[in-house]
């Protein structure tokens, strides 16, 4: 039996709300060329949700894309707002949510990564360029020396 984590969320103008249970040994950071696509960043994390263990209030947007394998996995996001909520296969068996909207996403620490073949090189040295506290609006981080 697989530890559950409880998680909940809301997109980021609220019309989609998502409660539901994770499975804590299925949080799994992809690094495939779509997430990089649809998610804007190096890498989108993930959290697997059994359908009888989500639940979804909202009405939430879908595209479909073929994945590598053939198979159509459908890409839920607020039609609203554009925040990216789950993927799932066509059974709607599996959810692959996107963390990054859910409250407890600081301590859902990925347990793998898959698609390291186009997983960015700089990850591993994000320690090495500067980190400021807050973005360029609140604090003095003077961009013409960068
Ligand atoms: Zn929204
Ligand atoms: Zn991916």
């Amino acid at each position: 039996m697989t530890d559950l984590i409880n998680v909940s969320g809301k997109c980021h103008c609220g019309k989609i709300t998502l409660t539901g249970a994770v499975e804590a040994n299925k949080i799994v950071a992809c690094h495939c060329t779509d997430c990089q696509v649809f998610g804007g960043g190096p890498f989108r994390n993930n959290v697997m949700l059994k359908s009888e263990n989500i639940s979804i209030q909202g009405e939430v947007s879908n595209y479909n894309k073929i994945g590598g394998s053939g198979a159509v996995r459908t890409q839920g996001f607020c039609g609203n707002c554009g925040t990216h909520i789950y993927a799932v296969d066509t059974e709607k068996t599996l959810y692959s949510v996107r963390a990054g909207f859910l409250e407890q996403h600081k301590s859902l620490a990925p347990v793998k990564h898959i698609f390291a073949n186009s997983a960015v090189q700089w990850l591993s040295n994000m320690s090495a360029v500067p980190w400021f506290e807050e973005g360029p609006n609140s604090v003095e981080i003077d961009y013409s020396s960068l």
